[in-house]
């Protein structure tokens, strides 16, 4: 199996934002000396409407120069070593302030759907070419909606098309979520491993010019989420985020369904979560042998104890399977643009 790290680089959106240093650098630095043990790569879907808000306010707020410069060059570090650089969308950003030494998030137009064509496209292309203006390797062709909000997909498809960004790895199987701020119903996604596209992620289309590679998932049971709190609960050292902000709230009855209902996770290499790895590897492992194996993470949401199942995961799975980013998979002819 092909397996594929991915991270959202990027800080929280709730009350407290976490700085860039502990949040971004530091964190993201823990999760390198892991990967650099074994010389896995992985791909980076940079939040660059965070990056570019940045650049924006540091006129004003000097404090901010360092932040825009540490994220900057570890981003440039990062494709110089060999990891990939893609694109990551929270359009919120557009409507979020710095003001008296703090980041006040905005999230009433958390999806990209939430704005009109124009703006949409304005927000793809220019977010897109700001990438592309770091000192990076990589091509930018791949895409991962904020909050998995990709849904309905005509005006954030047009606007992709434009840019030539023709993968998405936002579908996990199983996923739902509809709140104030999110949507997605990933309830009917196809099984497979990969496929292609036009209008809708999840209506497979092999003349499609967009090609999916969903994040794998697995059915949970609610005792796993029992699990989880209570490791929020008992504060032990090994289950604190790397992270120092707080994430935007999750609704009272999305809590309540995971912790009453099976429900579906995504193969994540943050926190507890990262306790079902190996598992959900060796359960995909029997659907599809030869397929693709991806796993998200973040950054600011890893911690030692994830780190440590990271480690583990990487030590087994490494003597037979390969660890490569979407550019290595198109470089050696395993993913092809689609036309
Ligand atoms: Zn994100």
């Amino acid at each position: 199996m092909e397996i594929v790290l991915t991270l959202d680089y990027e800080l929280y959106f709730g009350e407290q934002t976490g700085t860039v240093s502990e949040s971004i650098i530091e964190a993201t630095n823990k999760l390198l000396a892991v990967l650099d043990c074994f010389g896995v790569k992985a791909v980076f879907f940079v939040d660059v409407g965070f990056v570019k808000r940045l650049e924006y306010f540091k006129e004003d707020h000097s404090k901010l120069e360092e932040d825009y410069m540490m994220v900057k060059s570890q981003i440039e570090s990062l494709s110089q070593e060999g990891h990939d650089i893609q694109l990551h969308i929270h359009p919120h950003w557009e409507d979020s302030m710095y003001r008296e030494g703090k980041w006040h998030i905005n999230a009433q137009r958390y999806r990209l759907d939430d704005w009109p064509q124009k703006k949409v496209n304005e927000i793809v292309t220019g977010y897109a070419n700001y990438l592309k203006k770091f000192a990076i390797k990589n091509e930018v062709f791949a895409y991962r909606a904020g909050g998995w909000c990709i849904q309905p997909f005509d005006k954030i498809g047009k606007a992709l098309r434009k840019n030539n960004i023709w993968l998405d790895s936002t579908v996990f199987k199983g996923g739902y979520n509809e709140t104030k701020t999110h949507y997605f119903d990933f309830r009917n996604a196809p099984q497979e491993s990969t496929w292609n596209f036009e209008t809708d992620p999840l209506a497979i289309d092999s003349e499609g010019s967009f090609l999916e590679i969903p994040i794998s998932s697995y059915k949970v049971s609610p005792a796993f989420f029992w699990k989880l709190a209570f490791t929020k609960i008992t504060k032990k050292r090994k289950h604190n985020t790397l992270g120092d902000g707080v994430p935007l709230a999750a609704s009272k009855t999305w809590i309540i369904k995971k912790l009453l209902f099976p429900s579906y996770s995504v193969a994540s290499m943050d926190g507890y979560k990262a306790s079902l790895l190996q598992r959900i590897f060796r359960n995909k492992q029997r659907d599809n042998s030869d397929g693709f194996f991806v796993v998200i993470g973040h950054p600011k949401a890893l911690s030692e104890y994830s780190l440590a199942e990271l480690r583990k995961f990487i030590e087994q799975a490494s003597s037979v399977h390969k660890f490569r980013t979407f550019s290595n998979l198109l470089e050696e002819g395993k993913i092809t643009a689609a036309q």
